[in-house]
């Protein structure tokens, strides 16, 4: 394996991929070229602790470089990939010059979706992926100011908390009747629109966004419904797109995601893909494309001892989180299709609960609100497909943790 294994992205994924390749075994040239100026660092923290000023762009970095050089990992910062050219084995750079590889992991991430209305270039608007993003936006952020955020979502809520915090006067508008609604139960979009009432951020829904207007910078959202909203910043957080333009180019096969197997390879033997770029199968949801750290993470880790010609395929269940103000939200598996909601705890008033998702009676998803162990237990519950009823889920005398306990000393020894 002397040959040079390229990483394409910088990456969350790349920054697990390239040490575990070592690991596996590889000792030729490990290359990751990558289109920011940083080493990969934790995106997470920059809606929360680096927006807020508690964390600074050195304490995001993911590895330290001697890390990298201890495990012979070369970076290329500020370069991007043009094209991948698989007869030859071959990358481009946007400076023309061409590399070679003997492997390809591709690790693109995504970019944000933007919009294109009226006034939408105007200055004091912002999107929000990397650390270029948060450093314009905190330039931005003035005590007694008005910010709006477009769209409800959890990158979105996040940043209202933080702004607010920071002394600012926040609206969210959210298109949908409720926050949150493309991934969780009203139930939980409820509490979250409670919980940001509480502590001074104004949420409107069913709210269309139409347009921005100012001379050269924002001074007015304008609504569908005819609304004017004056304001100092914006900030528009309404999804993300797949970087997978380089794979179809490439002709490797794709479909809202590069299309990977269980080990991370795509269609070409010599190239895989990891992290919130993939479509990948997933033995309790089918196909999915995730976007999250610990996919990335674990995806990377398949990845790697498939470039290095073993099979450890990737089974994790996927897991989130969220924090806003005093809440940690963890989130075990997908809620996709779920029929039923079980709440155990009270939501309506306190700031502690949790909701779980079934589908036909079998547990798929878990959000939990301040309940780091219920979490931990619905992982278990979800991952091992232990039956449990509604009534167990939402009877806060039955402790969770028994019911994985019930299991075992059911089992055969
Ligand atoms: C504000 C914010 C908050 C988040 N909060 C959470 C959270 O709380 N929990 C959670 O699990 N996840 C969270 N996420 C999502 C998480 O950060 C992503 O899932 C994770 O970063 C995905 O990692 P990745 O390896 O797929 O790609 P990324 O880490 O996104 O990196 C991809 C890199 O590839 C680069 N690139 C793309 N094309 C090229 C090219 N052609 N040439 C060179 N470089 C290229 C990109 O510029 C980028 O640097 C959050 C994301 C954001 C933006």
């Amino acid at each position: 394996m002397g040959d040079t294994c390229i990483i394409i992205g910088a990456s969350h994924a790349a920054a697990q991929l390239a040490p575990s390749l070592r690991q596996e075994g590889w000792t030729g040239p490990i290359v990751v070229i990558g289109d920011e100026p940083s080493l990969p660092y934790h995106r997470p923290p920059l809606s929360k602790a680096y927006l807020s000023g508690e964390k600074n762009a050195h304490d995001l970095l993911i590895r330290a470089s001697d890390v990298y050089s201890r495990f012979g990992i070369e970076f290329r910062l500020g370069e991007r990939v043009e094209s991948i050219n698989r007869s030859s084995k071959t990358v481009t750079l946007r400076s023309g010059e061409e590399l070679a590889y003997g492997k390809l992991a591709i690790c693109t991430g995504t970019r944000v979706r933007t919009v294109t209305l009226p006034g939408s270039t105007l200055a004091g608007i912002h999107y929000l992926r990397n650390i270029a993003d948060i450093d314009r936006i905190k330039a931005d952020v003035r005590v007694g100011g008005r910010a709006v955020i477009v769209g409800g979502g959890y990158i979105g809520l996040e940043t209202a908390a933080v702004l607010n915090k920071l002394g600012m006067h926040v609206t969210v508008l959210e298109m949908a009747p409720r926050v949150l609604a493309r991934v969780t139960a009203s139930q939980v979009s409820e509490f979250f629109e409670r919980v940001h009432g509480e502590e001074g951020v104004e949420i409107q829904t069913s709210i269309a966004v139409s347009g921005f207007e100012g001379d050269t910078r924002v001074e007015r959202v304008v609504c569908a419904n005819g609304t004017h909203l004056p304001v100092d910043m914006v900030i528009i957080g309404v999804g993300v797109t797949p970087n997978v333009e380089l794979a179809a180019e490439a002709d490797l096969a794709t479909d809202n995601g590069v299309l990977v197997d269980a080990c991370a390879r795509t269609s070409d033997p010599d190239i895989v893909a990891v992290g919130d770029c993939t479509m990948h199968p997933s033995p309790f949801y089918g196909y999915i494309r995730l976007e999250s750290v610990p996919n990335a993470t674990e995806q990377a880790k398949s990845a790697a001892a498939a470039l290095c010609g073993k099979e450890k395929p990737y089974a994790a269940l996927p897991w989130f989180w969220s924090d806003q103000y005093d809440i940690k939200l963890q989130i075990a598996g997908l809620n996709q299709g779920y029929d039923e909601v079980v709440v155990r705890g009270e939501r309506a008033t306190g700031r502690s609960f949790s909701a779980f998702y079934l589908k036909s009676g079998k547990l798929v998803a878990a959000d939990c609100v301040n309940r780091p162990q219920e979490f931990m237990v619905s992982k278990r519950l979800i991952a091992e497909g232990i039956e449990v009823t509604p009534g167990q889920l939402a009877n806060e005398g039955i402790a969770l943790k028994s019911l994985l306990e019930a299991v075992r000393d059911n089992s055969p020894t």
